[in-house]
């Protein structure tokens, strides 16, 4: 008797839904299992989704249904919690469930056909072989303030957000609690995120370190997108077979297979890489959250600048928190002095100076010492904001507590929130200054500037610092370009932990997680910028950079007395870096979710971005102007839709900061309400809306567009 199963395939539709297409089987497939079906021409993986539907109820013509190719021998199916994180992922970002399922699993697994599958299982299972032994580190004693903490953890169901300042212990943590986990229950597992691809080799070092020995070399692996395709199917099986109990991954392992999963930590929550940028744009620390739930497994979210939705998420509960938060804020060990924050009045200093006198003497002295500084630029690619060196004038916007972007194209000020848009003044409207222009110019060439005031500098050596070797001083720069090369990282890395560079330039890429022992001085020569930003986060990200960077300096126990981070601003009194100064996260907290409530930003209404890339700018902004009056004008009349769409508000659209790319130009629309759940029934009726939207006339030459749910920027 033939059964009908319906089957995800890959598609890269909108649709929620998307197609689900039904086979018939001999074998009764139970859901979540893998099978090859016909597509077409060619065969492709599949995933059972429904292995009830309508069997032999006459639903279907089974001279029209193909039958599947075949099960995929030897693996088990997906779980349902699986197949429900999934469900929800595409939901809430608005992709197929078939794009999301397909994506989340490894690439090889569609690639392979049924002979090399097997033989690649096979193989597994003799390497699997192998048992535990060798010597553990025994882990060290838990501090109080970490013991504190984890007797929290084991008696609390979470979410759980651990603020910790860097260094205070909180990886150690992390091991505690999966070594609990994993001695308790003999098949539970742990998802351990981090970040960058870069942070995963520490920590699989470390997690190796303790656990190679108790549970064999197979029980701790990775999932990354640095990895190849086979090394990936190989940690996806042994994730999905229950042979490793520890994962370790970026924001892609949030979808691992993990029939056994208890526990979930998720390191630097407030990280953007764990929002994607493409395909369904889901942040993983959220997915984390939900995932928990399905999975009965605890969550613990950990950073030592909590994002701000984390951070409100976990206010008391009686306020209406849901995470409960857990504080350490001491450093572990001798070293537990935080680094001294200090601000340069740069009103002060000679005009247009990109370096302060006392800085270069600053870093003059310490290259003599044998010490490393760190010069940290503040190039994120924020949106252009126009201002006035003379008076301080920025390009306000006059509705809304924003700035707007400088659209040099042609040659407007447009506000991304409301849509408010001027053609540049041709000077200053508050002093008549001609020569207004983009906050924080002048920082491209800095590091060639830097090597001219430092030429005169010889560098100590480092095994006797009273001798100087002779050389000139070497300036090494770590940015998105000097690392394009692959390997190019961890050489620059490497020669910055040799001490072969004295001082190390770069943008925030050198502020993350790098243990650097030997950085005594740590500069931000032009941070301003992210005050003055079009984007509302722009505060929240360089609070969270400088901190970082200032985790960075004086790790060395023996030089940790002089640790100091520089800041070099205009604003030298403004509220953040007086929180700075103080390491005093919770104020600055508390100062940006006043200014985010009043502003009615997140966390405090729930956002999304349309955005469309067409040939030209007019039908990009037509498509969505127009699925905008569709939204206003047609679902308001849909039986019971008039009580979200008031919920709703549609700004007009607006060309993108980066309007155009490779002759593609690009605009988007934001859509905010105050309620995240009437924000997502909107755009699952909207959906309708745009896919109608999409064949007028106005609209031709629209390449694509998607929603963006929870944007990380607008
Ligand atoms: P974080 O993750 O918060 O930055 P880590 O867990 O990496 O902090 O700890 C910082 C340093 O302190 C590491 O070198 C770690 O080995 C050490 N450490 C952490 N906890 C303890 C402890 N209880 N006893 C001794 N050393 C510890
Ligand atoms: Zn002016
Ligand atoms: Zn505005």
């Amino acid at each position: 008797m033939a059964h009908w199963l319906s089957v995800l395939v890959h598609t890269p539709a909108h649709a929620v839904l998307g197609p689900v297409l039904t086979y018939q089987s001999e074998q009764a497939l139970p859901a979540g299992a893998l099978v090859r079906v016909p597509l077409g021409a060619r065969e492709t993986l599949g995933v059972v989704w429904n292995s009830d539907t309508a069997e032999a109820t006459g639903e279907f013509d089974p001279q029209k249904i193909r039958a599947v190719a075949g099960a995929l021998e030897g693996i088990a199916p997906l779980s349902t919690a699986w197949q429900q994180l999934v469900t929800f992922a595409a939901q809430y970002y608005q992709r197929s469930v078939g794009e999301v399922a397909l994506a989340a699993l490894p690439p090889q697994l569609r690639e392979l056909n049924p002979v090399q599958m097997a033989r690649r299982l096979k193989r597994k299972k003799t390497a699997d072989a192998d048992t535990a032994g060798g010597t553990a580190s025994a882990p060290p004693v838990l501090t109080p303030e970490q013991a504190d903490v984890v007797s929290r953890i084991e008696s609390h169901a979470g979410p759980f957000l651990l603020f910790g300042a860097t260094g205070s212990g909180k990886t150690e943590v992390y091991l505690h609690c999966v070594q609990t986990l994993l001695a308790a229950d003999p098949d539970a597992q742990a998802l351990v995120m981090v970040p960058e691809i870069n942070l995963t080799p520490q920590l699989e070092e470390r997690f190796k370190a303790r656990f190679v020995s108790l549970y064999g070399e197979h029980a701790v692996v990775s999932l990354h997108s640095g990895m190849t395709n086979p090394q990936r199917l190989k940690s996806w099986l042994a994730a999905h077979s229950g042979a490793a109990r520890i994962v370790l991954g970026t924001r892609m392992a949030v979808f691992a297979s993990l029939p056994k999963l208890r526990l979930i930590v998720v390191d630097e929550e407030h990280d953007p890489s764990y929002k994607s940028g493409e395909g369904a744009r889901y942040s993983a620390r959220d997915l984390a959250v939900y995932r928990g739930k399905l999975d009965g497994a605890k969550v613990l979210l950990g950073s030592a600048t909590p994002s701000l939705e984390s951070w409100h998420q976990s206010r008391p509960a009686a306020e209406g928190g849901r995470y409960l938060r857990l504080h350490m804020p001491s450093r572990v060990g001798e070293n537990s002095r935080l680094p001294l924050v200090r601000r340069v009045d740069m009103n002060h200093q000679p005009r247009r100076a990109v370096f302060s006198l006392p800085l270069i003497d600053a870093i003059k002295e310490r290259v003599a010492r044998g010490e490393q500084c760190m010069v940290f630029l503040n190039r994120r690619g924020y949106a252009p904001v126009l201002a006035c060196d003379d008076c301080g004038w920025k390009s306000q916007c006059a509705h809304c507590s924003a700035f707007r972007v400088f659209h040099k194209i042609d040659r407007t000020l447009r506000c991304h929130h409301c849509g408010f848009t001027e053609r540049v003044p041709r000077a200053c409207p508050d002093c008549g200054n001609p020569d207004i222009a983009p906050f924080g110019r002048g920082t491209e060439q800095l590091e060639e500037h830097l090597a001219e005031l430092l030429a005169d500098v010889k560098r100590a050596d480092s095994v006797s610092p009273e001798n100087p070797d002779g050389l000139p001083l070497r300036i090494a720069r770590i940015d998105a370009d000097s690392t394009r090369l692959k390997g190019a990282l961890e050489e620059q890395l490497a020669a910055v932990h040799s001490g072969d560079v004295d001082v190390l330039v770069g943008t925030q890429m050198i502020a993350k997680g790098h243990d650097f022992r030997r950085i005594t001085l740590v500069a931000a020569v032009n941070p301003d910028g992210a005050l003055f930003s079009s984007d509302f986060r722009a505060p929240e990200r360089l609070f969270s950079l400088l901190m970082q960077a200032a985790g960075r300096s004086g790790r060395e126990a023996a030089l940790g007395a002089q640790a100091e981070v520089w800041i070099q601003t205009f604003q030298p009194a403004h509220p953040l870096y007086a929180a700075l100064k103080a390491h005093d996260y919770p104020s600055f907290a508390a100062q940006q979710l006043k200014e985010r409530e009043q502003a009615a930003l997140p966390p405090f209404s729930a956002q999304a971005l349309v955005r469309a890339e067409t040939r030209n700018q007019e039908a990009a902004q037509a498509f969505l102007n127009l699925a905008r009056t569709g939204a206003l004008n047609d679902m308001a009349q849909w039986e019971g839709w008039s009580e979200v769409l008031e919920q709703i508000t549609l700004y007009p659209a607006v060309p993108m900061t980066i309007q155009r790319i490779a002759n593609i130009e690009r605009a988007q629309m934001l859509v905010e309400s105050p309620s995240r759940t009437a924000l997502q029934q909107f755009l699952s009726g909207w959906h309708n809306v745009l896919h109608a939207v999409r064949s007028q006339p106005e609209c031709k030459g629209l390449i694509r567009w998607a929603i963006d749910v929870d944007p990380l920027a607008i």
